[in-house]
């Protein structure tokens, strides 16, 4: 069995979008799965928008996503350059082939001459088309012309009747009409072959088997397949992986929020997160388990069951898989990401690695994001400057608000061992003395140790922040009620 190749074959013009990550995880997990080699390949023949930044970002894009190829610009490899502008002189071979076999043909056409035909078209209400006018130039002058500097492209000829099938592995048989393609261009009048043109060479010579991409290029297909057969070249297996759609099924865009993998990453989602819900967009395991690690999924992995139909992205399910990672992740790393930020650097200066890692682990099964971390660690190492408005006024404005927080500063106070067990147990047995129940005791304490009305266990809370902090805490709240009393009063 010939060996599995694939490539993940982004034009570095952008951000690595989600799709694009897609993609590569889908190539990747294929590769693994059959024991075969991902192809990394740069297509940079746009030499207006390709840039140098944008093939950065995507490769690390890919790392930090754990997407690794085992060729590429940065690898090498036996097929390489792995860009497609270091392989010019390759693909001037294979132009001069065709022109030589007659299966292409120089073109001077300017462009105020297509403008022309473009506008006649219209005018006769029918589809452009080229009209090969330059087909019929004879050979030997058009190569003089070409010799004497004019401007020429370079293009395929197309059969005008028949169609040309492509057998997608996604899609099943997939006709295209021949008459319905352009004698369409492969080089430009600079030299540079197109798209269409530099990806079959470039799929053929680097032994690609299977070409596994989006769906937007299915339309190019049966332009490749011409030049396959052109050269005489035995065509890959193709297969097409549908769109991501938004939910409102329109075409995924910026303005439904993040669509790069450097924009998730940066608004806090891990890349297990990002990689797991990539994968289930589009692929089945074919039960209802959402969680994945990719690991897992790798035996698994076939292109049957990968989905014909669009895949509609969903932010709400990426988050709620993020939360579950973010929980299962170690404190150390969580806590160690967290301190990129200025806001926990400055909490170290006055604290100790080891405590903000007690703090991640108390905190990181309630996050979404990672800066949720960041803000439910902020009571540890922040003092609280405020209390939530809606918990003051419902656990501040009691008549009883100031007995109940002086039954807890006692409690706290009186107990020496400060430990989950002892405080839990000394406060049920305060609020069955004071005939409370214990929640009227624990919901006026949360707001004065932590400013809000949401926090993990507060025994926990109370632990980590120690006696001392709890104690004054408990005392800052006290005042802040008498001092709200007495504006009260006055008014
Ligand atoms: N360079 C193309 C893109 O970024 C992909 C080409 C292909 O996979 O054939 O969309």
């Amino acid at each position: 069995m010939k060996s599995i190749r694939v490539r993940f074959a982004p034009s570095p013009t952008g951000a690595l979008h989600i799709g694009g990550a897609r993609t590569a995880l889908f190539n990747w997990l294929y590769a693994r799965h059959y024991g075969g080699n991902l192809v990394l390949r740069l297509e940079d023949t746009d030499t207006g928008r390709s840039t140098q930044d944008s093939a950065q970002g995507i490769l690390e894009g890919l790392s930090w996503l754990g997407i690794d190829w085992d060729e590429g610009p940065d690898k090498g490899g036996n097929y390489g350059p792995y860009r497609q502008s270091q392989r010019l002189d390759i693909y001037q071979k294979y132009l001069q082939e065709l022109i030589d076999s007659g299966a292409a043909y120089y073109c001077f056409c300017s462009t105020q001459d297509l403008a022309a035909e473009k506008a006649r078209a219209r005018e006769e209400g029918c589809e452009y088309r080229y009209s090969r006018r330059c087909d019929s130039l004879d050979r030997a002058e058009a190569l003089q012309r070409v010799k004497s500097g004019e401007a020429a492209v370079i293009r395929l000829r197309v059969p005008s009747t028949g169609t040309t099938r492509v057998d997608d592995l996604i899609r099943g048989e997939v006709e295209f009409a021949n008459s319905l393609m352009d004698d369409f261009i492969i080089a430009k009048s600079d030299g540079w072959p197109t798209y269409n043109f530099a990806v079959v060479v470039d799929d053929h010579l680097m032994a690609i088997s299977h070409v596994i991409r989006a769906e937007e290029h299915l339309s190019n297909t049966p332009r490749q397949i011409l030049i396959y057969q052109a050269l005489n070249w035995p065509l890959p297996q193709f297969a097409h992986v549908s769109m991501i759609l938004a939910p409102d099924r329109s075409k995924l865009s910026k303005r439904h929020g993040a669509t790069s993998v450097q924009e998730f990453r940066e608004l806090g989602y891990l890349p297990q997160a990002l990689l797991n819900y990539l994968a289930l967009l589009g692929w089945s395991s074919g039960t209802d388990q959402d969680l994945w690690d990719v690991n897992d999924i790798i035996p698994l992995f076939n292109l049957d069951h990968v989905s014909r139909s669009a895949a509609v992205y969903d932010l709400e399910k990426l988050t709620w898989m993020n939360g579950y990672y973010i929980s299962q992740a170690q404190s150390e790393l969580l806590a160690e990401e967290i301190m990129r930020a200025d806001r926990v650097k400055a909490w170290l200066s006055s604290s100790t690695m080891g405590h903000l890692i007690e703090v991640v682990e108390l905190i990181k099964g309630r996050a979404k994001l990672i800066p949720d971390l960041i803000d439910a660690a902020a009571y540890f190492f922040e003092p609280v400057s405020g209390y939530d408005e809606k918990g003051a006024k419902k656990h501040f404005a009691r008549e009883n608000s100031m007995e109940l927080l002086q039954a807890d500063l006692e409690v706290f106070s009186a107990d020496q061992d400060f430990t989950l067990q002892s405080l839990e147990t000394a406060l049920r047995n305060k609020a069955s003395a004071l005939n409370v129940k214990a929640a009227d005791l624990i919901h006026p304490l949360r707001l004065a140790l932590t400013g809000r009305t949401n926090s993990p266990g507060i025994f926990e809370v109370a632990v980590l922040l120690g006696r001392d902090r709890c104690i004054e805490r408990i005392k800052q709240a006290m005042g802040w009620i008498d001092q709200n009393q007495a504006n009260h009063r006055l008014q």
